[in-house]
């Protein structure tokens, strides 16, 4: 299965460039209980529909971004560079690989 997934910074791509980062979820609060931090871990809310994920590419700018796609149809809806949790999505287009954020280390 093959598709085309748009680097923010590099534009239309082959997909086999990119690594998968999973779909997004929001990140426990600071201090979570084993069943918070178990849940945002273990378990994701696999949707047959549009989800919000993250995205690597691998074998280009090696930006991490996320991507609005149809798990059903893999048709990519836009693509836009990490933005935290408080901010809104920055508008399409491209961006320079050091505007982007890279994710914060996962807190375990
Ligand atoms: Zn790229």
């Amino acid at each position: 299965m093959s598709f085309r997934l748009s680097c923010p910074s590099c534009g239309p791509r082959d997909v086999n460039e990119f690594a998968y980062g999973g779909e997004l979820a929001a990140r426990p609060q600071e201090r979570p209980d084993v069943r918070e931090l178990g849940s945002y871990l273990y378990f994701r809310a696999n949707v047959a529909g549009v989800q919000r994920e993250w995205w690597f590419h691998r074998l280009g700018c090696e930006l991490w971004f996320q991507a609005e796609r149809d798990t059903r149809t893999n048709e990519v809806l836009r693509t836009d560079a990490c933005v935290s949790e408080t901010q809104a999505p920055l508008a399409d287009g491209p961006v320079e690989p050091a505007d982007a954020a890279i994710p914060p280390e996962p807190a375990v």
